[in-house]
């Protein structure tokens, strides 16, 4: 048995994450799904929320192109579409933080917010200061 040899990996989401996905499932993406993977952890697939719109047809529209994939590296989501029919969605995968500021900046301004206050952003994390946090350092 060799699966029971390699170390599980597990989606270890923070409950930051974990409320701010929420929201973004609940206010922006349609067709939302969890789809188990391989290697024991899961992912979200949902129609793209920068190019879903544009598909000719209803079914295209539907089709789930957008995913959030866990990153053990990151210990985060990133976000992939297989579409890549808008700027936005185009040229590899996204931070969660770049997701959520792609889709609303005021949602995401909150979850730097959160997560600053909770130590974990800036130098080091996959998450930058809030731009409220920097205006105030700024020394000039
Ligand atoms: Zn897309």
């Amino acid at each position: 048995m060799k699966a029971s040899v390699i170390a599980r990996s597990q989606v270890t989401e923070s409950p930051i994450d974990e409320r701010f996905r929420l929201i973004a499932f609940n206010r922006y993406l349609k067709n939302v799904k969890e789809v188990p993977v391989a290697s024991g952890l899961s992912k979200w697939v949902f129609c793209c929320p920068f190019c879903g719109a544009m598909g000719r047809t209803e079914s295209k529209k539907n089709e789930r192109k957008g995913v959030l994939l866990w990153n053990v590296l990151q210990n985060s989501w990133v976000f992939f579409c297989a579409r890549q029919g808008s700027a936005e969605c185009s040229g590899g995968g996204k931070t969660f933080e770049k997701f959520l500021s792609a889709l609303d900046d005021d949602l995401a301004e909150q979850y730097r917010i959160d997560r600053w206050n909770s130590g974990t952003t800036g130098k080091g994390h996959n998450c930058p200061d809030p731009i409220s946090i920097k205006k105030v350092n700024k020394h000039s």
